[in-house]
Formats: C-alpha cells, structure tokens, sequence
C-alpha cells in the first residue's frame, strides 16, 4: 500500500494582507510551496504526491511549479474547495484505494523534514492517526467579556499543532465523508485531527514536530522564514 503526501496550496492567505498567495511567495529563490514539495520528493518514506491549488490553478501548478522543479512524485494535481477540509477531502479522493497511509501538509510550511516524517510514519501504525505538533513557549490566556482574561490554560499541557497530520486512508477518508453529508458545524475545524475527533471520537497522538516548521501565515513570517532557510 503506498504512502501518499497531500499539500494544500488552496487557501486565499487572507491574513498576509497581500495579492500575492504566501504559498506562491518566493523564498530563498523558490515559491514558499516548493520547500515541502522538495522533502516530500527527497524522501524514501513517500511514494507520491497530491498537489491540491485554487480553483483554475492546475495548468500553472502543472507548468510553474511540477515541471520547472521536476517533482516526478506529483501524480494528481487537483482544485480545493472553500474552507481547508473541503481541500483535503478533494485531495483524499484524488488518493485512491492503493493508498493505505496519508499525509496531509500545509503548503503554507515550508520546513518539515524527514525525521518528522519519520516519527510520525512510525506512530501511525500503533496509532492509526497522529499530528505534529511542539509545546507552546508563550502563556496562552482565554479572553473573556470586553477583551479582560477569562481563563489561564495550563501550559505544560498545551501544543501548537503543526502539520504533517498522519491517517491510517481509509479512517480519514471515512471521517472526511461523513463530514461532507453534515449541513452545519458547531464548531470550527482547523485541521485534520479534528475532523477524525468530531466524527469518529477518536483521538490523534501528539508527536515532535520541530520549532523550525512554521506556517507563513503574516508578512513577518516570510521573514522568519528566510532567516531559518539562511543556510539552505
Ligand atoms: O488558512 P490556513 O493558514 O490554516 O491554511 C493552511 C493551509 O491550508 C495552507 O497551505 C492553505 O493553502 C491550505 N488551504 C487550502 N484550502 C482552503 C484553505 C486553506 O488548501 N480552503
């Protein structure tokens, strides 16, 4: 059964207050997408790629990104919908049932890398569904009624989750189906994890991402970013 890496490159990037996508910005000389596409291409653990962008954006994927970096393992290059679950869904049908185990990145990240990738292929096969995620350094506070703190959540206890976010296929795809028949959420879903929780009950494991794997979401963050890839 093959493992099948799902980059996300679908979103609007509303927050880097640009025309420009974050995940067509460049970075160290390459669009910010073509930094996990390369780990993904790069690594023995992967056996390919689904490329899920905008709507109307196949041909330039196609041109500008697969066939300019030669990224052989980019087998399907498919549109995404409106929030980022309707973009996974789109990626994970595009999988097909030869797929037994899926990662699901944000092409917003440039800087995962085989260790990761490593560790979390090594929890999913006692887990059937693991994320990469790191302990938090700031205190993180609720707020309450007219911006005052509310509640102080434990910080030992709390992790940024990160992509890659690891399935067994046909678990996540279930979850993602069953997602897809439902007319409203009452909560909002961010990531994967929470799509197999809110269907399904069961939980994702927490495993060690790195501090290094930051999502460019803010202008800043681009910058940040240079300064982690300086010695690339
Ligand atoms: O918006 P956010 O920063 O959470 O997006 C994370 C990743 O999901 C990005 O790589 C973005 O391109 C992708 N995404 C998507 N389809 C959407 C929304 C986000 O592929 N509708």
């Amino acid at each position: 059964m093959k493992t099948t890496a799902i980059v996300l490159a679908a979103g609007k990037g509303s927050r880097m207050k640009s025309d420009a996508r974050k995940q067509y910005m460049m970075l160290k000389g390459r669009p910010v997408i073509c930094h996990s596409l390369a780990v993904f291409e790069q690594c023995g653990l992967i056996d390919e790629i689904i490329l899920v962008c905008g709507q109307e954006e196949e041909t330039m994927c196609r041109e500008q990104i697969v066939q300019k970096y030669q990224y052989s393992k980019v087998k399907k290059i498919v549109p995404g919908g409106k929030e980022r679950y309707h973009s996974v869904y789109e990626g994970l049908k595009a999988a097909g049932p030869d797929c037994g185990t899926v990662l699901i990145h944000d092409g917003a990240r440039p800087f995962p890398d085989e260790d990761m990738i490593r560790r979390l292929l090594d929890a999913v096969r006692e887990s059937g569904a693991c994320v990469a995620g790191m302990p938090v350094k700031d205190t993180i506070r609720m707020s309450g009624d007219g911006g005052y703190a509310a509640e102080t959540l434990p910080r030992d206890r709390l992790w940024m989750m990160q992509t890659p976010q690891v399935f067994s296929y046909p678990l996540i795809l279930h979850a993602h189906q069953e997602l897809m028949r439902l007319d409203a959420l009452p909560v909002q879903i961010t990531d994967d994890a929470m799509v197999l929780e809110y269907i399904t009950g069961q939980k994702a494991k927490f495993v060690e991402g790195s501090y290094r794997n930051i999502k460019i979401t803010t202008p800043e963050d681009l910058l940040i970013a240079e300064a982690l890839s300086g010695g690339r």
